[in-house]
């Protein structure tokens, strides 16, 4: 769907971005990820052609973004920033319904189209569509700011640190929330962050950048378990154990049990599955203090019994040699 191939951004005698390349199948999300001055901005930015590249090539769907108008390659593109821009003088259902409008949708598919947004993004349509932005919280206005990039429904997301304007325990629900959203799901995203966390949460592929250029590239758990360098391993061991818990599933750990572990027992806690993060295991399998034996259920109808520290022993065996 995204493909950049050698990009390169010079500004005067300064490379921004330098020989950057990856690919974004449809339906996948893609983290930039790095600290400040990184180069992420500018590369999200050349993707929608707000920035001119200097070299390098990018295409949309197969089309090289430069052989078709700003035009026609924004209509694909949706685009949330990390600061408000909602129009302040509209109310949350005018601002909803900025881009139906100019593509002339009828004005019940519109209607239509705001109700079912805003309750995807869990903000109930009787209370919210006649309010305006002043009147909402920075995360009810994210909230809206998100819903409207979607009201076209474009096939392609690209997000500017979405939920960088929010404090950090707000920031962390609505991530959640955002990656559970089926509509989220389908999109191809490219998501720009300095947030490690939000990056294992939301990315199915993670890029590190520093100075303009990919350190690492790869799936969360290579990058975790498997750093190209001391910069990756560094960048990433602040949140190690948490990114560790989070990143590992309980299938990935599922055959170091041994037969003890295989229970008769038909109390396994329901919201857990082998696809379960073992971060969800220790958190929702671990229903009453002092509780450490959870029981996990696979999907050949196999029950078996986890305890705390069979956890903490699988997730130090993924360390950075395994
Ligand atoms: P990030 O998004 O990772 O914080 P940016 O893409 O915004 O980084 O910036 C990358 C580098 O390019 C920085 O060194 C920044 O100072 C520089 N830069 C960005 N925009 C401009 C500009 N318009 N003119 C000159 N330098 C710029």
């Amino acid at each position: 769907m995204i493909t950049a191939s050698h990009v390169i951004k010079d500004y005067g005698n300064t490379r921004a971005v330098d020989d950057i390349s990856f690919e974004v199948k449809e339906g996948e999300n893609l983290v930039l990820l790095g600290t400040s001055g990184c180069g992420k901005t500018t590369t999200l930015k050349m993707i929608n052609r707000l920035i001119a590249m200097s070299g390098g090539s990018i295409t949309v769907n197969g089309k090289d973004i430069t052989q078709q108008s700003e035009e026609t390659l924004r209509r694909s593109i949706g685009y949330v920033l990390q600061h408000n821009s909602l129009f302040p003088h509209y109310t949350v259902e005018e601002n909803i319904a900025v881009v139906p409008a100019l593509l002339k949708w009828d004005k019940a598919r519109i209607k239509a189209r705001t109700y079912d947004l805003l309750e995807k993004v869990h903000l109930s349509a009787n209370d919210y569509l006649s309010v305006y932005p002043h009147e909402l919280s920075g995360g009810q206005q994210q909230r809206v700011n998100i819903a409207r990039a979607l009201a076209a429904d474009p096939p392609i997301l690209l997000m500017d640190e979405p939920f960088g304007a929010l404090d950090t325990i707000t920031r962390a629900a609505i991530g959640k929330e955002f990656s559970e959203i089926d509509e989220f799901m389908r999109k191809t995203i490219v998501l720009v962050t300095h947030d490690v966390k939000e990056a294992f949460l939301l990315g199915d592929t993670i890029c590190i950048l520093n100075e303009g250029r990919i350190v690492q590239q790869g799936k969360p758990a290579d990058l975790l378990f498997h750093p190209a360098n001391d910069f990756v391993k560094e960048f990433l061991s602040a949140s190690y154990l948490q990114l560790a818990l989070n990143t590992v599933k309980v299938k990935d750990i599922w055959n170091e049990f041994t037969e003890q572990n295989i229970l008769d027992n038909h109390s396994a806690v329901s919201e857990i599955t082998e696809n379960s993060s073992l971060w969800d295991l220790m958190e929702k399998g671990i229903k009453e203090p002092g509780m450490d034996i959870i029981i996990v259920k696979n999907k050949e109808g196999i029950y078996r019994q986890i305890s705390k520290e069979d956890v903490f022993r699988s997730v130090a065996k993924f360390n950075y040699t395994s």
